[in-house]
């Protein structure tokens, strides 16, 4: 990309670095994720801190310093130009006014917790964790002291992950959705098609890897991410990462007893993939080049997940191609047996396991708790207590241990406070752009004959291409006509689920 404005050009120079090193870190992360020996995690994590240091260091760089003060300065930019100094700010803000020893005391404080929290979580000991967490909070206000907020503390860590969002707005949204999912999830409960488990799964027969890995390898082609600049693999748990524009990478993993796992992170994961592949080629190794936000990166994950993975007119057109593949194990369950399996809405313990309906009851707990501990209004010694009442609360269930309570989530020992509404705000998203769709495609027309190229060619235009030209809030705008709006996604969960639960 060639800009006029010669600040502009200097900083597009230097960004490239960034960019380039940001993969690089990236490869080492995949790498970590898919093939480490476990020996070798420590001296892994070495070359991962030299490069994260080298990286600081390019964001502090003086020219690109005053290259930055000077083009921010600048008159008649054009819109490109104005989207990429505004991603600048947002990415260098974090460098610029926080100081450095703190971003490298949260580096080791961090590393350090994970050890620590995988430890406590299977020995199920919160009081092991207590003192690092209590070290990671505070250090997340100090850093949130730094960054600046208007109301809440909480906001500064909140805008790192998701531009614009506020704990007011999420809160907000957040009380409108949690008595409504928990009123359904009663009705769900109380309906004649409830059931708590079936004998196609978590028991004999099993579904072996390489059905599973032929299936998802079917559904991905299907769905038209591109493996010439992709690739998929396993691990423990599953993720995308872009590598370069033309290197973006998925992973899932397999259980043998339970054919859904794989099959849906898949979707998922090629959700996230798609939207990388379909930005436009131009913004690439520039601050466009990504998916504008973690919400709407999420949302594209949802999308391929449930707005189209189970709808109940796909699994029909994909039935067959399951009872293909498990001939024995599947003989007497086609399409309306498999559309509930895909279904299934059961409270438990633990968020990753959870479906569409109770999922964001799982979120809500968590920014309910980060907002409180970031403002000094839990003590972190009450969390597991507080944990368990919430969930008896929201999801009607308390958990046995706080490893499948409090302790289950990497994320706390990262030092993540502020993503996890992130979250929940994809599944909103989704479920707006759907409705969206519904306006110009006859989506469940084309699901039945699993026609998916559409609907990519739809998302590409809107979404995809725009990369990070746009903030959240414009992009939903300019699609629906309106801000992130709830209602789209209680209206679609009680139409879908009011059908296949039939109440
Ligand atoms: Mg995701």
């Amino acid at each position: 990309m060639h800009s006029k404005n010669n600040e502009l050009n200097l900083l597009l120079v230097k960004y490239q670095k960034i960019s380039l090193l940001n993969k690089i870190i990236a490869i080492l992360d995949w790498d970590t994720n898919v093939n480490l020996p476990p020996n070798a995690s420590e001296g892994r994590a070495r070359q991962i801190a030299l490069l994260t240091e080298e990286l600081a260091d390019l964001w502090l760089d003086k020219e690109f310093k005053s290259a930055f003060e000077k083009a921010k300065e600048s008159k008649k930019l054009t819109e490109v130009e104005t989207a990429i100094i505004r991603n600048l700010d947002r990415a260098a803000k974090y460098y610029f006014k926080v100081p450095k020893e703190i971003i490298v005391e949260k580096a080791q404080t961090t590393s350090e917790a994970f050890m620590i929290w995988q430890k406590a979580k299977q020995e199920n000991k919160f009081k092991d964790f207590l003192p690092i967490l209590k070290r990671i909070i505070k250090l997340n206000q100090i850093i949130a002291d730094h960054l600046g907020y208007r109301k809440n503390r909480y906001d500064a860590l909140l805008d790192l992950y998701e531009p614009e969002l506020v704990a007011e707005t999420a809160s907000k949204i957040f009380t409108t959705l949690q008595p409504k999912l928990t009123q359904l999830l009663k009705k769900i409960q109380k309906s004649k098609g409830y059931f708590e488990t079936s004998p196609l799964i978590e028991a004999e027969p099993t579904y072996p890897q390489q059905d599973q890995k032929q299936l998802l390898s079917f559904i991905i082609k299907k769905m038209n991410y591109d493996l010439d600049s992709g690739r998929i693999d396993t691990s423990s748990h599953p993720f995308e990462t872009v590598l370069d524009r033309h290197d973006i990478r998925i992973t899932t993993r397999y259980n043998l007893k339970d054919f859904r796992e794989s099959f849906y992170s898949a979707m998922h994961e090629a959700g996230h993939a798609l939207y990388e592949q379909g930005i436009n080629p131009d913004y690439s190794e520039t601050p466009l080049e990504n998916g504008t936000s973690y919400a709407i990166h999420e949302s594209q994950s949802r999308f391929w997940e449930n707005q189209i993975g189970r709808n109940p007119n796909f699994i029909e057109y994909i039935a067959p191609l399951f009872q293909a593949f498990y001939p024995e194990q599947l003989k007497d369950s086609g399409a309306p047996t498999l559309i509930k399996l895909f279904n299934q809405v059961r409270p438990g313990f633990i968020r990753t396991e959870a479906d569409e309906v109770t999922y964001n009851l799982h979120i809500i707990l968590r920014f309910e708790l980060e907002n409180d501990l970031l403002n000094n209004k839990l003590d972190p010694a009450d969390l597991p207590q507080i944990w368990n009442i919430k969930m008896k609360k929201y999801l009607g269930v308390t958990p046995p241990s706080d490893s499948k309570g409090v302790l289950q989530d990497v994320h706390w020992s990262y030092g993540y406070f502020g993503y996890f509404p992130t979250y929940c705000l994809g599944n909103l998203y989704a479920a707006q752009i759907t409705a969206s769709i519904k306006k110009e495609i006859d989506i469940d027309k084309i699901l039945k004959s699993g026609e998916l190229g559409t609907i990519l060619s739809w998302l590409k235009e809107h979404i995809h291409q725009h990369g990070s030209l746009y903030l959240p809030q414009k992009l939903i705008t300019d699609i629906s006509g309106e801000q992130l709006n709830p209602d789209f996604f209680i209206e679609y969960l009680n139409q879908k689920y009011s059908q296949i639960y039939d109440f």
